[in-house]
């Protein structure tokens, strides 16, 4: 049985069954606006949530502040003072620190991450079989070979580099990025050994 059953939170729905599912669910389509279904909801929520929305007496909120009185709170020393934040901002920290690399490894996890790099990846997968276009394997399940996007013949941090792409938006005009002629797909077997030194090929 597939993983993703109809229904669960997580089943991965296309592109054209989002927008179908918005257009069905919006305005006064929207099924929890007719009345009788607020009702059922209504009815299905009552003694169900506790005691959301209801408001504490005057008598028991004086019976709760006093309790809580004198206690420590857990959350104390957790978040940051006003002068941490001073002290961190006159260290070594961030951008003061000659690694700092102008927050580029963020940008990268953000451009990986992104609808559109996933995009561009199973394009890719797709035009290739979903096959490493150096030693042949293919993605299957229980089989530790994982499919990852290659660019070639520029990598992708040559062309962030040579485009100087500095944030998501600028990413996402760099036609070089998106084109699917710049990449191959590679197991992470052969997608690692492109990464030591191996000729770009
Ligand atoms: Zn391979």
């Amino acid at each position: 049985m597939s993983k993703f059953q109809k229904g669960h939170a997580h089943y991965p729905r296309s592109e054209a069954g989002k927008l179908a599912m918005r257009e069905k669910m919006s305005g006064d389509k929207n099924p929890a606006k007719r009345p009788e279904v607020r009702k059922k909801i209504s009815e299905k929520r009552k003694g169900n949530n506790g005691r959301l929305g209801i408001p504490h007496s005057e008598e028991t909120k004086r019976k709760m502040s006093a309790a809580h009185k004198g206690k420590k709170k857990e959350w104390a020393g957790k978040f940051i003072t006003e002068e941490g934040r001073k002290r961190i901002s006159e260290s070594k920290m961030g951008s003061k620190n000659s690694n700092w690399k102008g927050g580029i490894t963020s940008l990268d996890f953000q451009i990986r991450n992104s609808a559109r790099y996933r995009h561009w990846r199973w394009n890719i997968f797709k035009r290739d079989n979903f096959t490493c276009q150096e030693c042949g394997s293919r993605s299957r399940p229980g089989k530790a070979v994982y499919l990852e996007g290659h660019h070639t013949p520029k990598s992708f941090s040559k062309i962030v580099q040579e485009y100087s792409i500095k944030t998501l938006e600028h990413a996402f005009f760099c036609k070089e990025l998106w084109d699917i002629n710049n990449g191959k797909t590679l197991c992470n077997q052969c997608h690692s050994l492109t990464k030591y030194g191996r000729p770009n090929n």
